[in-house]
């Protein structure tokens, strides 16, 4: 059991059953990729953990870097702006890998996909490591997925509750 404040989080996903479900999408990329040397672009904060997980299995040549999406609200009529922050370097002919810890509505990850789309990389795939299809409200393709989960809060293993809970080794869901 996991309290975080005054929320109650109860094991879900473990350790194992992670890293091995890791292991498999990275053979999985290692596959697809493998004339290719793949750039990592990691959505901060949720997704470090994972990305750097299945990183580490990784034995194509790669290169990661890392952005962060600001949502805020600015007029009614055009509801939550997503700014993607950080993004230093040119995506121009790289093949791009977005790493994402869950997809839920999908929202965040349509519009940062737009915009590294415009930069026109050689190809752009999705991995994320959660993926909610119940909340799904977007048309996304997601190429890698951990794991499907059911319409649910969760925590760990990068992923927060009021940026607390990211440090537990494995992932918990609101009891
Ligand atoms: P979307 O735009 O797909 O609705 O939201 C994606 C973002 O919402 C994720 O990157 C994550 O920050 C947050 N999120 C969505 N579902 C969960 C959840 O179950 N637990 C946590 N900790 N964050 C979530």
């Amino acid at each position: 059991m996991l309290t975080i404040k005054d929320k109650t989080f109860v094991p879900f996903i473990d350790q194992n059953k992670l890293k091995n479900r890791i292991v498999q999408l990275a053979s999985q990329i290692n596959q697809d990729y493998r004339d290719k040397e793949p750039l990592l672009v990691v959505v901060l904060n949720g997704a470090f953990i994972f990305a750097a997980e299945l990183m580490t299995h990784l034995t194509i040549p790669c290169r990661v870097t890392f952005i962060r999406v600001s949502s805020y609200q600015q007029t009614a009529s055009t509801g939550v702006v997503r700014e993607v922050l950080g993004l230093g370097e040119s995506l121009a002919g790289q093949d791009v890998i977005l790493i994402e810890d869950i997809i839920d509505t999908g929202l965040t990850i349509q519009e940062v996909s737009r915009q590294l789309a415009d930069q026109q990389p050689a190809s752009l795939e999705i991995a994320t490591m959660l993926f909610k299809p119940e909340a799904l409200k977007v048309e996304v393709a997601v190429k890698y997925v951990g794991f499907e989960i059911e319409n649910q809060f969760v925590v760990g293993y990068g992923l927060d509750y009021d940026g607390l809970g990211r440090n537990a080794q494995e992932i918990f869901v609101l009891a």
